[in-house]
């Protein structure tokens, strides 16, 4: 598979690369110290990302994204990686299952979140269901006479910046003694939507991850997203395509590690000689340049493969393989990178320390490592080795 990038991809890479240089680099410390920005500096994030034409990148143009294949999602998120505080998450953009959205949806939610305007979650978890996503217990009824869905459930990690302002519910219609999967789009505002609790995580992110119950919540018919029994297809989607960006994101991760661990190591003397002399430095570096190399490599190349068209089953694959290997990786290069810091390392004020706690839960969401050795186990037996390694 050739892998080589055209001027206009590597255009884009750039213009990605600039933008998480100049805009969203210099506010990591204060936003770690402080654990928000000013509304000034959010508002500038997001209206340089518009003017960057980097917001909603992998929607299609004709919803007003940017239409970027998978390639080239995998090349901005490796640049949006080498941001910590999970800034990026301020840049407009809509999960790509509101592509599904009706006119009058696309007018209330698509549109609005490509112009920065509201923020959109997606809430599968719940306290009982994590890894098992097909036996969620949130349901909704339908109220025939009012035309209204009535939902129920908790929904725990509900993830977006502060200012989110809906989710999207995965959840089971309970239709003629069937289970039907289906997204509904909720306000946070509509009655019966309660926030519980809004914890700590070990990261300090741009996102929340609150939980909320929603009791007896009456949305109107046409709140389904892309069709009754839709849900697990859409999300399923989903997954395949967050597990590049998150296998893209720890590659990014990797480099900016690595180029600051090799630069003060080249700088910094202790027993009259650069430490970078001392292999017991350097050679975790070039076991992290590997890690990188390969994370890059594997995440670049399921991308393309999508962008092919191939079996989406190899897809789903080859993306689970790319999320388990870089973000394992990753999180060994973070912990590295910390060592060769010294004291420094385990400052906040430092990159490398704050990538190790960041790094953490690439392994856990959008499917942990356990999950993914299941898909790739799976396709193993049924696609075949070489579809999977091949
Ligand atoms: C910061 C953060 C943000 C998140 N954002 C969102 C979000 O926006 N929307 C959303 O819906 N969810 C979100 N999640 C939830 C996340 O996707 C889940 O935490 C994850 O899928 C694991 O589910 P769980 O926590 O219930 O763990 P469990 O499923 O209970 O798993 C616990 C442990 O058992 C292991 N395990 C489970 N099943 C198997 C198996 N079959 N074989 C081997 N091992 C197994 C797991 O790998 C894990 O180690 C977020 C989580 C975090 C931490």
């Amino acid at each position: 598979m050739d892998l080589t990038l055209t001027p206009p991809q590597q255009e884009l890479r750039d213009r990605a690369g600039r933008y998480v240089v100049d805009h969203l680099q210099p506010l990591e410390a204060q936003f770690e110290r402080d654990g928000r920005l000013p509304d000034d500096a959010v508002a500038d994030v997001k209206r340089v990302a518009v003017d960057l034409r980097l917001a909603g990148g992998p929607l299609p143009e004709a919803v007003g994204g940017q239409g970027w294949s998978a390639l080239e999602q995998v090349l901005v998120h490796e640049q949006l990686g080498q941001a910590t505080g999970g800034l990026w998450s301020f840049i407009p953009g809509a999960y790509n299952a509101l592509v599904h959205c009706t006119p009058e949806q696309r007018t209330r939610y698509l549109e609005p979140s490509l112009r920065g305007e509201r923020f959109g979650a997606y809430a599968i978890t719940e306290p009982g269901q994590g890894s098992d996503v097909r036996t969620l217990a949130s349901t909704a009824i339908y109220d025939a006479p009012e035309r209204e869905y009535v939902l129920n459930g908790e929904k725990w990690f509900v993830t977006g910046p502060p200012e989110t302002d809906f989710m999207i519910f995965h959840c089971h219609l309970l239709e003629g003694g069937e289970r039907l999967p289906t997204l509904f789009l909720v306000d946070y505002d509509t009655p019966g939507v309660q926030l519980v609790h809004d914890p700590q995580y070990t990261h300090t992110f741009a996102d929340r991850h609150p939980q909320f119950r929603l009791a007896d919540v009456r949305v109107p018919v046409d709140a389904v997203l892309g069709g009754v029994g839709a849900a697990d297809e859409l999300t399923n989607e989903w997954f395949v395509e967050e597990r590049l960006h998150i296998g893209a994101r720890c590659t990014g991760a990797m480099e900016r590690l690595l180029t600051l661990a090799v630069g003060y190591a080249t700088e910094r003397v202790q027993f009259g000689q650069r430490i970078y002399d001392f292999q017991g430095v350097s050679f975790p570096l070039a076991d992290s340049a590997a890690d990188a190399a390969a994370a890059r490599l594997l995440t670049r190349e399921a991308a393309a493969l999508m962008d092919s068209g191939a079996d989406p089953k190899v897809v789903h694959a080859k993306a689970s393989l790319a999320k388990l290997f870089a973000s394992e990786a990753a999180w060994r290069c973070a912990d590295r990178v910390v060592q060769v810091f010294g004291g420094r390392g385990y400052m906040r004020e430092f990159p490398a320390e704050r990538y190790l706690r960041e790094l953490r839960v690439d392994r856990i969401w959008e499917g942990t490592s356990e999950i993914q050795r299941l898909v790739i186990a799976r396709a193993l037996e049924k696609r075949g080795v070489d579809a999977v390694v091949g």
